[in-house]
């Protein structure tokens, strides 16, 4: 068994932001060498997420708007944000996004469903994460 590691730096100039990862997945995946196997990506913090959908641009910006109406972002409202942070919200967003996603790989691909692309969700941005990519296969 093979195993590819890989850790992309993410640095979203918004505090919000939904960002498509699909293709620097796919290039670890390329680097890696894997034809059959399983790729792992999560995100490393706890106010980000990693999930599957649409890359469709409506969808992304329905997504920020029901997040914010589930956990909208407030300053006093979170017991979280009496550690003196103001990102109770964004520990609720991810939660709801998820943390990280599985795919499979076939004849060296990630098998992928028709619609189907990787994305990252920042909901504390402005600042320096991490993406772990962790591909294990033959
Ligand atoms: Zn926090």
């Amino acid at each position: 068994m093979k195993a590819h590691t890989a850790y992309l730096w993410m640095n979203t100039s918004e505090r919000y932001e939904i960002v498509n990862i699909t293709d620097k997945v796919e290039n670890e995946l390329k680097k890696s060498g894997i034809k059959e196997g399983l790729c792992l990506v999560n995100a490393m913090h706890i106010t980000a997420s990693v999930f599957i959908n649409d890359n469709e641009r409506g969808l992304h910006k329905d997504y920020l708007k029901w997040l914010e109406k589930l956990a909208p972002y407030s300053k006093d409202g979170y017991n979280h944000n009496l550690t003196g942070e103001d990102n109770g919200d964004a520990h609720l967003k991810r939660t709801v996004m998820g943390r990280e996603v599985v795919v499979a790989i076939t004849n060296g691909k990630l098998d992928f469903g028709p619609w189907e692309r990787i994305f990252y969700g920042e909901f504390d941005g402005l600042r320096k994460k991490r993406v772990l990519i962790k591909i294990i296969g033959e």
